[in-house]
């Protein structure tokens, strides 16, 4: 998603990657890593989500709110998963 910066307004924010935290925490961490993941610009730096337009921040919430039921689905099959191949 394309997101002006709410400082300066001139460069494009990105998501700062976590992605050596990920690797090492497996499926589960790069979930919440993602989830936790901050966004900077490249002039002014991290910028925190509260400093962005309510639009940018609640399609946010809703991409979090998102991977966090489709983490916790996930958990729950394996989980079956497992039980189911416990009993037979
Ligand atoms: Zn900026």
């Amino acid at each position: 998603m394309e997101q002006y910066c709410p400082r300066c307004h001139e460069q494009q924010v990105f998501k700062a990657s976590h992605s050596n935290v990920a690797r090492h925490a497996g499926l589960l961490g790069m979930l919440i890593a993602s989830s936790a993941a901050s966004y900077s610009c490249p002039t002014c730096g991290k910028i925190a989500l509260a400093e962005f337009p309510e639009e940018f921040q609640s399609s946010i919430k809703k991409k979090r709110t998102f991977m966090i039921v489709g983490a916790a689905l996930l958990l729950v099959g394996i989980i079956a998963a497992m039980a189911f191949l416990e009993l037979s």
